[in-house]
């Protein structure tokens, strides 16, 4: 669809970046680029709606970026999924593997409620670990999970299958 063709057409590819042999998907230029970006907050705004999301989470630091966004023209709340140590307040924290080592992420516990039916926002998915974390973060906190929406998934990472049980039948979309 055209949408597609414009939103990969504003997605650059950096090859050995953060390390050799990885292709880094860059969203910079379709952030700097107003059409782009409001297209992409109005798909992602409109994945929202049909779920019956009551907030939006956003992964840092990208899914912030496009997080904020969307919350605002759904007229939903935003809550930020932060690295460990950033939240002042009393957080729930969930530690994951990564390729090598691990990452902890944490939420305000408070700013999710029982009544909470959340939509969990990010550029990309890779192999699935930031995403799995997150939902794991929101059941605990007592929410529960509409979906899961992104810019861009690397089918070839697997991280769709490895969701399915973290999902429990919530929609994943991929723009
Ligand atoms: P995962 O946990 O392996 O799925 O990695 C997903 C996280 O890493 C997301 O928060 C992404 O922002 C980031 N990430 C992984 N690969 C890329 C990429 O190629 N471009 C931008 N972000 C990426």
């Amino acid at each position: 669809t055209g949408i597609e063709e414009l939103l990969l057409s504003r997605i650059r590819d950096v090859a050995d970046y953060p390390e050799p042999g990885v292709m880094f998907k860059d969203i910079t230029p379709l952030l700097a680029d107003p059409a782009a970006f409001t297209a992409l907050t109005d798909a992602l705004a409109e994945v929202a709606a049909s779920t019956g999301a009551t907030k939006v989470v956003g992964l840092e630091a990208r899914g912030f970026i496009l997080g904020a966004p969307v919350a605002v023209r759904a007229g939903l709340g935003f809550i930020p999924v932060r690295k460990a140590g950033k939240l002042p307040g009393a957080t729930l924290s969930q530690a994951y593997d990564l390729e090598y080592g691990s990452a902890e992420i944490e939420v305000h516990a408070e700013d999710l409620t029982g009544d909470d039916r959340v939509l969990v926002v990010d550029d990309v998915l890779a192999t699935g670990g930031t995403a799995e974390a997150s939902i794991q973060l929101i059941r605990r906190a007592g929410a529960q999970v509409a979906g899961l929406a992104v810019l861009m998934e690397l089918g070839f990472l697997g991280g769709r299958a490895r969701l399915e049980p973290a999902l429990a039948g919530a929609p994943l979309e991929a723009l």
